[in-house]
C-alpha cells in the first residue's frame, strides 16, 4: 500500500523512515506492507486539524449529526469487508468480527443523538445574586489526538472519533500499527461522506508517529487508549504541556463466583470473560474467585469446557477463539507459561502454544495462584484464567480489590441482593452481574486506580471532547 494516510482531506504517501508489516497471525506471514507517516507529516496533519478547527465549530449540531449518521451506514455499506478483515488481520472469530461492526455502527448513531441534544444543553443559569445574567455555552475542546491500540480497532476508534466529531472538535488519530488498514474505512468513509478537509486525519505508524503525535503543542487535548508503560509516557507529554489527557488503561479483572450459582452457566460467564478475542481484552474477567462450596464442581467442568472450545483459523472453520494477534503477543503468553512453570503453578488445561503454524495458544487454566504470582497480578492479554478459593463474601471482595488495576469485574449469584452489595464494594469502573463483557454505548467505558483518567462513552465520553463555558452579564 502506497497512499496509507488521510490528510488534510489527501491520502498521501508514508514519508517515514519504518516499514509497517501486517500479518495474518492464523498463518504467521504478512499480507501488506505500509511506510510510516513522518514526523513532519504528523505536523503536517496536526496542522490540517488546527486549520480546519473554527469552520467545524461553526457548523451546527444538527449537521454534524448527520455526517455521524453517514459514518453508521457507510460502516454497513462496507460491512462484508470490514468483518473480512478484522478475522484475517486480528484473527477474530467471524461472529466477533460481526459484533465489533455493529458496536461501531451504534456508537456513531448513539453520538448522532447526543449531538442533536447538545443546543438545548446551552441554557441560562439561575443565580441567586440580583443585577447579572448568566448562560452556559459546551464549546469543543479543539484539536485532539487519539491513539489507539489493535486489539478492537474499529470499536476503539470509534468511541473517540464518534463523541469527537459530535462535540465539534478535529482529530488526528493513529490506529496501532498490527492493525493499520482497519481504520483506513474511516478516512475513506470521510471522503465518501464529502466531511470538510483536515476534520478527521488519519496517520499510521509505530511508537515514534505515537510520540510525535503525543508530544505536539498543536493538540489541545490527547485521548489514549493502550498499555500503562505507554500510557504513562503520553501522561507525561501531557503534563510537560499541562494539557488534558484520557488514558483507557490496562486491567487484570475478577470475576466472582458465589456457590449458589449454577455450575454450567458459571462456567459459560467465565470461559466467555477471557477468551472472548483470545483473551486480548483490557476487560478480560483472568482473576477468578471461586467460592469453595462450589469449587470442586466447577473446576473439573471448566477444564472440560476449555478443552473442547474450539480454537483455528477463522476463515477456514467453525471457530470459538483465534490465534493471538501478534508474534509479540505470542511471545508475552509464551513467556507467562515458562513463569507459571518456574513458580510450580498448578495447571489443569492448556498452559502451552499450539504446535501449528500461526500465533495460536490453547486456552489455559491455573489454580490455587497464590495472590504474589506473576500470573496474579499482570495483565497477560492472553486466554489465561489464574483461580483461587475464597470462603466469605468480605474475603472476596477484598482479593477482588487487591490489584493495582481497577477496570472492571463479573459478580456471579443468585442472591442478587448480594451480588448488588458486592459490585457497589468492588474498585472498578463497571461491574456485570450475571453477565459478561456486555457494554453498551449509554454505558461508561473506563477504570479507576492503575487502568486509567476518565471515562469513554455515554454522556460522559462526550463531556470528555467539551469544555465548559459561563458568559456572565452585569445588567446595571
Ligand atoms: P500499546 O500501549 O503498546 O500501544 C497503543 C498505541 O500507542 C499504539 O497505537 C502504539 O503505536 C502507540 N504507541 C507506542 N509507543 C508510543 C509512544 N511512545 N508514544 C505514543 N504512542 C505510542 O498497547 P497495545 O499493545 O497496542 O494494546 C494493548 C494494551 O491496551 C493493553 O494493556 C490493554 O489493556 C490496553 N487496552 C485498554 C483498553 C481500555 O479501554 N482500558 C482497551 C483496549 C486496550
Amino acid at each position: 500500500m502506497t497512499t496509507s494516510h488521510y490528510i488534510a482531506g489527501r491520502w498521501v504517501e508514508g514519508l517515514g523512515s519504518d516499514c509497517i508489516t501486517v500479518n495474518d497471525p492464523s498463518l504467521g506471514q504478512p499480507f501488506a506492507e505500509l511506510m510510516a507517516a513522518s514526523v513532519a507529516q504528523v505536523d503536517q496533519a496536526v496542522a490540517a486539524a488546527r486549520e480546519a478547527l473554527p469552520a467545524w465549530k461553526q457548523v451546527s449540531a444538527s449537521a454534524r449529526a448527520r455526517y455521524l449518521r453517514g459514518f453508521a451506514d457507510q460502516l454497513g455499506q462496507r460491512r462484508e469487508a470490514l468483518i473480512a478483515l478484522q478475522m484475517r488481520n486480528n484473527g477474530k472469530p467471524r461472529h466477533e468480527a460481526e459484533i465489533d461492526l455493529d458496536d461501531a455502527v451504534a456508537t456513531f448513531v448513539y453520538y448522532a443523538d447526543l449531538a442533536e441534544q447538545l443546543p438545548q444543553k446551552n441554557c441560562d443559569v439561575p443565580l441567586a445574586a440580583p443585577g447579572f445574567t448568566a448562560r452556559t455555552r459546551l464549546e469543543p475542546v479543539g484539536v485532539v489526538g487519539l491513539i489507539v491500540p489493535w486489539n478492537f480497532p474499529l470499536v476503539t476508534s470509534a468511541w473517540k472519533l464518534a463523541p469527537a466529531l459530535a462535540a465539534g472538535c478535529t482529530v488526528v488519530l493513529k490506529p496501532s500499527e498490527v492493525t493499520p488498514l482497519i481504520e483506513q474505512a474511516y478516512g475513506q468513509i470521510a471522503e465518501t461522506l464529502g466531511l470538510p478537509a483536515g476534520v478527521l486525519n488519519i496517520v499510521n505508524g509505530k511508537a515514534e508517529t505515537g510520540a510525535a503525535l503525543s508530544s505536539h503543542s498543536g493538540l489541545d487535548k490527547l485521548s489514549f487508549t493502550g498499555s500503562n508503560s505507554v500510557g504513562s509516557q503520553v501522561m507525561r507529554s501531557a503534563a510537560a504541556q499541562c494539557r488534558p489527557v484520557t488514558l483507557e488503561l490496562g486491567g487484570k479483572s475478577a470475576i466472582v463466583v458465589f456457590d449458589d450459582c449454577d455450575v454450567d452457566q458459571a462456567v459459560e460467564w467465565i470461559v466467555a470473560g477471557f477468551t472472548w478475542n483470545a483473551g486480548q481484552m483490557c476487560s478480560a474477567t483472568s482473576r477468578l474467585l471461586v467460592q469453595e462450596g462450589i469449587a470442586d464442581a466447577l473446576l473439573p467442568r471448566l477444564q472440560q469446557a476449555l478443552e473442547q472450545l474450539r480454537v483455528g483459523n477463522p476463515s477456514s472453520a467453525e471457530v470459538d477463539m483465534g490465534p493471538l494477534t501478534s508474534q509479540a503477543q505470542w511471545l508475552k503468553v509464551a513467556s507467562y507459561f515458562a513463569t507459571a512453570r518456574e513458580e510450580g503453578l498448578r495447571c489443569l488445561a492448556g498452559g502451552k502454544a499450539l504446535d501449528r503454524e500461526g500465533w495460536f495458544v490453547s486456552p489455559t487454566l491455573y489454580t490455587d495462584v497464590p495472590v504474589d504470582s506473576r500470573l496474579w497480578t499482570e495483565e497477560i492479554f492472553g486466554p489465561v484464567l489464574c483461580a483461587r478459593r475464597f470462603s466469605t463474601e468480605a474475603q472476596a471482595i477484598a482479593e477482588a480489590n487487591d490489584s493495582r488495576f481497577g477496570l472492571v469485574a463479573t459478580v456471579c449469584s443468585a442472591d442478587l441482593e448480594r451480588a448488588e452489595r458486592v459490585a457497589d464494594a468492588l474498585e472498578v469502573g463497571h461491574v456485570w452481574i450475571n453477565s459478561v463483557q456486555a457494554v453498551f454505548v449509554e454505558t461508561s467505558w473506563g477504570g479507576n486506580k492503575g487502568s486509567g483518567i476518565g471515562r469513554g462513552l455515554g454522556p460522559w465520553g462526550l463531556s470528555g471532547y467539551l469544555s465548559v463555558k459561563h458568559v456572565t452579564r452585569c445588567l446595571g
